[in-house]
């Protein structure tokens, strides 16, 4: 027999829609006539070259990516990029320095690997608590620096930037890790000149790690000594699959690239991330200080959600625990916070639906009664 299927919060992987589900239930003994399944085919096998082309085709319609850009399929994750990046890009100019904006766990982790490898410049000075971004006019950026990066979207800290931020001149390359709001809202490639995310939140599983690339700055890369495995000339010159490529993965996000096309593509995914995200906050905002989201409004994700239960002004862990015990009861999992914020956290990735989200609201409304 079947479990009930879980609604799972969770920051990752996160749940995919039921639709992709069965899509790829109904073809798990026999792929499109080949009496396999996909994950059995070889890399080179026609039946998985149409799967990757039609997967990079989709992306480039969903994005409206320009052939000045390569679109790569990765692995070694986010996390992988975060050593491509400077290995590839850190002494792109004379400066030999990249600036980092530091905004919560993520960017920081990219920071620190960054600068294995060379001169990075901290743009804010780093803090702690993550709850808001300083000013652009306190920031201290350098002269030409290499390349600007930023994270998009702290999934633990819960801080998103909507925007490339206007202060850094146009000339200067952008790059951006965009793992946990990546295809929840239209954005304009050509204002960066790198761009990745994992595809575990929004689009597919893990194993894949997708990059859009400017490609003319692969031309200006002087490091010779980068690892073969995080060479981005070497994936653009072999199409992706200079070694194996995570097959399975990648039909997955193929599956999930068509899905959000049928969805009505990124207006879609606009609409409902905002829809999702703006109810939670609502029903945190309305709580008279019973749930409390500590992140600048300006600056709130609509992906990640962290929230604290709050009695007498402290945060309640005793309250936090049953509220996850409640939650589970009704199938709602994985809401506990990352240990660096403790509470809660609602992660509202593309695979989550309104009803689902709902349903959490219906229980945070009785939760908030039953507890104050
Ligand atoms: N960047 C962000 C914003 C993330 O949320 C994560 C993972 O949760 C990573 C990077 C690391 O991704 P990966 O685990 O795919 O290396």
């Amino acid at each position: 027999g079947h479990a009930v299927r879980k609604i799972n919060f969770g920051a990752g992987p996160a749940q995919l829609p039921l639709e992709v589900l069965e899509s790829v239930q109904a073809e798990f003994l026999d792929f499109n006539g080949t009496g396999t399944n996909i994950m059995e085919l070889s890399h080179r096998s026609t039946a998985f070259a149409k799967v990757i082309e039609d997967a990079e085709q989709d992306i480039r319609d969903i994005l409206s990516i320009p052939d000045s850009y390569a679109v790569l399929f990765f692995q070694g994750g986010a996390t992988g990029q975060f050593s491509a990046v400077p290995l590839h890009f850190l002494n792109l100019k004379p400066s030999q320095t990249a600036d980092y904006l530091v905004t919560g766990y993520w960017s920081e982790k990219a920071a620190k690997e960054a600068e294995k490898f060379g001169k990075v410049n901290w743009v804010i000075p780093k803090g702690s608590k993550y709850q808001d971004v300083p000013d652009e006019d306190t920031w201290k950026l350098t002269e030409d620096p290499s390349y600007f990066y930023y994270c998009s979207n702290e999934t633990i800290h819960g801080i998103e930037l909507i925007d490339v931020p206007a202060i850094v001149p146009k000339h200067v390359p952008i790059i951006c890790d965009m793992s946990s709001n990546f295809l929840t809202r239209p954005f304009d490639v050509t204002k960066y000149a790198v761009v990745f995310s994992s595809a575990q939140k929004n689009f597919g599983i893990s194993g894949l790690t997708l990059v859009i690339l400017r490609k003319d700055l692969i031309e200006k890369t002087c490091n010779k000594s980068i690892p073969t495995i995080l060479d981005y000339k070497i994936h653009i010159d072999n199409g992706s699959m200079y070694n194996t490529p995570p097959t399975f993965s990648i039909y997955i996000t193929n599956k999930m690239f068509n899905w959000i096309k049928q969805q009505g593509g990124l207006k879609a995914m606009n609409e409902l991330s905002h829809k999702k995200s703006s109810r939670i906050y609502e029903i945190i905002d309305q709580s008279n200080g019973f749930y409390i989201n500590s992140i600048n409004k300006k600056y709130r994700s609509r992906t990640n959600i962290p929230f604290r239960i709050v009695t007498n002004g402290l945060p309640n862990e005793k309250l936090e625990t049953l509220f996850l015990k409640q939650a589970s009861q009704l199938n709602m999992i994985e809401l506990k916070g990352h240990r660096a914020v403790g509470g809660i956290r609602v992660s509202l990735y593309n695979g989550i639906t309104l009803e689902q989200t709902n349903i959490l609201i219906d229980f945070m409304r009785t939760f908030q009664t039953n507890n104050n």
